[in-house]
């Protein structure tokens, strides 16, 4: 007898263990570890996926399993074992983990379809019989028809046919309204002089449609464009001079570009020296984990693209990881120009059923690369020879959602399975990475110099307490304006940064640039506008909002931030000839206008791109040569221990943005504490002495590298019941967990109300609690009832990043 070992989805701790179904005779062959399978559950049928297959259980009554859901494994046994250890090492369900390893596609409910691929004639006679002359047919039938799974799974392994999910639903296909003209161009002209001049609007539109010679816009574009509405449109479409159409908008970005086919560079020396030890791990078949610091421009991913290519030469296979927002066009196509269609592309911008199919290439090994984002980790190869994560920085790497795994941890987890390397990428790598190539747990490789003798443009840091002094009272320093113009009138362009859109926390004085900060914790207070109080969300310090500076005394201390539509109005005001592109979250929170975005700027259809984080990775534009830092210090001030850290490594990004090219670059930073060490470092371009002085903080105030930080937060719709409950388990952790340990809390997040919902958390420090995984599941059992019942939610972050 056979009997498969199941995880059931139901995601709650009582089921988060193996339960017993017997394997009935017909699916013997068929069922195999890393399958979903369907089983009776109580009175009901739920999935489960498959994690052993053995003879023994010492369960009386074994239920059969009802069916199977796939008939090839959606994961390979290592990939179990994977998400085995995620759940285990971050606490979360084993089911949650192997649904965070699959594509949305398998987790929902679509239908499922039986697709020939083959023609008629190499199909069996049941085959045949089954398909009746058809190309597609409803997964369904093959019950009803009492064929052999086995059969079917033998014929998918032949490429006779495949079971094809059909996602063709509402969420995944969007449809939207296009115009497009009616008439030719010459038409279109006769009849825009017909159009009665009082209707300007409607004169408007056909005058935008020759002057740009259109063939298609979106409707909505049109009309922002022109600031008109759909009652001048309407006429014009009822008229027949203009047409409406309604397509499908998600497909699939990289599908009709042309790569052009790219030879590797002969190395540099430097770069021959950092690529060696990789080879040599490749070649051997070890397991090792590399840091490659370079700075933007330092021949980094041409080093990643040889290593890939011996990865290749070796009959195996590469992961590639590179930050969801500089997956670009850009970098997509170094990638497929080297490797062509040996590469997958796993993106967010992908709509569901295009990201299986590219997954869907990594299982049948149809690709050998894959560049993706953070879930790109879990790509189902067997026999990988590298993993790359590149930007390694990027905060974007740890996921913040359940389950709450790193990539990275991920990575160095697979390496040492398949025993090949890791490379971590980064001009900036964080402090935990570069100790731990300082510890020679990791191997560091340096590339100090930048391609074809470009060097670094100049960073001019500019100081806003002495422009305010000045009588400078805009946003914008003399000689970031002046730059500005002088861009204006060489035809050049700006790139303006401003971190985040109008969300900051903190209190500073413009005088002196004072901010008020914890004095236990090294981090700005966050203003609560609702009482006027400053509070640490690290510990429970609070003060109330002073009316003076603490420092010089000046009345002008106040709550700092700016959003980047306002910066916008202000600059169009100062420079009213100035063409202006605003990348925020607002205006690109449609898919693809990301893209569309920057290559406006990149066709110089703009002279100044104004926008917040996400132009600071990855783009690369021949004709920009000034680059301005708006406000520095909203970075420097989050409240989070690593806002020194996130500033040098967004400083330096930035002004990696300038000169790329023929033309020289420069970069303005303003601040009102331009002397702060990570911006006096960055301009200079100094990461070692930037780590060096980090480094010391963090011992100071026992932060990582050097100690272990775990975030507890509690949340609930009753405010009181929140604080008692966060109370309780901080109470809990301090008598479980040992003396040296810091435990601090209960204290409201920064966040401290979502969604009608009050957050509050505990913060652990320590540097060694073997335990801890243990409380925290104790913990996690102690409050299961409330849980379940009460509209509880606890969540626990053993890395935490974002401490929001
Ligand atoms: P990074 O990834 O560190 O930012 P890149 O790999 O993009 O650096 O290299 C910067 C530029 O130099 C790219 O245009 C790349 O094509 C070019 N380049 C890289 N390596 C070489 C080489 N060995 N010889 C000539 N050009 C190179
Ligand atoms: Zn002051
Ligand atoms: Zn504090």
């Amino acid at each position: 007898m056979k009997i498969a070992r199941v995880i059931v989805d139901v995601p709650s701790s009582q089921t988060n263990r193996l339960f017993d179904y017997k394997i009935p005779e017909h699916l013997e062959d068929v069922v195999q570890m890393g399958m979903r399978v369907i089983v009776p559950f109580g009175p009901r049928k739920i999935m489960g996926f498959v994690l052993d297959i053995t003879s023994e259980t010492n369960v009386d009554k074994l239920k059969n399993i009802q069916d199977v859901m796939d008939l090839t494994p959606v994961l390979t046994p290592e990939l179990v074992e994977v998400g085995k250890w995620i759940a285990e090492t971050t606490l979360c369900f084993y089911v949650s983990a192997f649904q965070a390893m699959l594509p949305q596609v398998l987790k929902a409910k679509y239908d499922k379809e039986l697709w020939l691929l083959a023609e008629p004639e190499e199909l069996t006679p049941t085959l045949d019989q089954l398909f009746a002359g058809r190309g597609v047919i409803p997964y369904e039938e093959l019950k009803e028809h009492n064929l052999s799974y086995s059969a079917i799974q033998k014929a998918i392994q032949e490429g006779l046919l495949e079971v094809h999910y059909n996602v063709n639903s509402k969420e995944t296909k969007k449809k939207e309204t296009f115009i497009t003209p009616g008439a030719t161009m010459e038409q279109l002209e006769e009849m825009y002089v017909d159009i009665p001049s009082q209707a300007k609007k409607q004169k408007g539109i056909i005058a935008y449609f020759l002057e740009e010679e259109l063939e298609e816009v979106r409707q909505k574009e049109l009309l922002e464009t022109l600031g008109t509405t759909r009652a001048s449109l309407k006429p014009l479409l009822d008229k027949g001079l203009l047409q409406e159409v309604h397509k499908e908008v998600y497909r699939d970005p990289y599908q009709d570009r042309e790569y052009e086919a790219t030879t590797p560079f002969e190395l540099t020396e430097e770069q021959s020296t950092a690529i060696k030890p990789i080879h040599h791990s490749i070649s051997t078949k070890q397991h090792e984990s590399f840091l490659l610091h370079g700075v933007t421009g330092s021949g980094k991913t041409e080093v990643y693209l040889q290593s890939i290519q011996h990865v290749l030469d070796n009959g195996r296979e590469a992961i590639v990881l590179v930050p969801e927002i500089a997956l670009t066009p850009q970098m997509v196509e170094r990638f497929k120009g080297r490797f062509g269609s040996r590469v997958a592309v796993l993106h967010s911008a992908l709509s569901a059923g295009e990201k299986y199919d590219e997954w869907r290439k990594v299982q049948r090994k149809e690709v050998q690369v894959v560049v993706g984002a953070r879930s790109a980790i879990f790509a189902p190869f067997e026999n990988i020879g590298i993993i790359i994560i590149d930007e390694e920085h990027e905060s974007s790497y740890k996921q913040e959602d359940y389950p709450r795994y790193h990539a990275r941890d991920v990575a160095i987890k697979r390496g040492e399975y398949h025993q090949c390397p890791i490379v971590l990428g980064s001009a900036t790598p964080t402090l935990e990475s570069f100790a731990r190539a300082k510890k020679q747990v990791y191997t560091l490789l340096s590339l100090h110099k930048r391609m074809n003798e470009a060097t670094m443009p100049e960073v001019e840091r500019v100081d806003m307490r002495e422009e305010l002094h000045a009588g400078n009272r805009s946003m914008f320093s003399r000689s970031l304006h002046d730059k500005m113009q002088e861009r204006l009138q060489r035809g050049e362009q700006t790139v303006l940064f401003l971190n985040r859109r109008g969300y900051s926390t903190f209190v500073m004085c413009r005088d002196c640039g004072h901010v008020m900060e914890c004095p236990h914790c090294d981090i700005a207070l966050t203003y609560h506008r609702k009482n006027e109080r400053l509070k640490c969300h690290y510990c429970s310090y609070e003060e109330g909002m002073p009316d003076k500076c603490p420092s010089c005394e000046s009345e002008s201390i106040r709550f700092f931030g700016t959003g980047t539509q306002k910066v916008e109005e202000s600059l169009q005001q100062m420079l009213p000839e100035a063409r202006i592109i605003r990348m925020d979250v607002d205006t690109t929170r449609r898919k693809g206008a990301h893209e569309r975005l920057l290559t406006k700027f990149g066709n110089k259809e703009a002279d100044i791109l104004l926008g917040t984080q996400m132009i600071a990775k990855g783009l690369d534009f021949p004709n920009v040569t000034l680059v301005g830092v708006l406000a520095a210090d909203s970075l420097l001030h989050l409240p989070d221990f690593r806002s020194s850290e996130k500033t040098f490594q967004l400083l330096t990004q930035v002004s990696g943005r300038a000169g790329r090219h023929k033309l020289p670059g420069e970069v303005v930073v303003q601040s009102y504490t331009p002397e702060h060490y990570s911006i006096d470092l960055a301009s200079q371009y100094d990461y070692e002495s930037f780590f060096q002085k980090e480094m010391k903080m963090r011992k100071m105030f026992q932060y990582p590298p050097y100690y272990f930080l775990t975030l507890l937060t509690v949340s609930h719709p009753n405010h009181l019941y929140t604080m008692d409950v966060t109370q309780k388990m901080s109470q809990f952790l301090r008598e479980q967990l040992s003396e040296r340990s810091v435990i601090l809390g209960p204290t409201p997040s920064p966040l401290t109300r979502i969604k009608d919902r009050y957050r509050y958390q505990v913060m652990i420090k320590y540097r060694n609690e073997p335990t801890l995984i243990k409380v925290m599941n104790r913990l996690f059992q102690l409050y299961e009832d409330d849980v379940q019942n009460k509209d509880l939610q606890v969540t626990i972050d053993f890395q935490p990043y974002q401490m929001m």
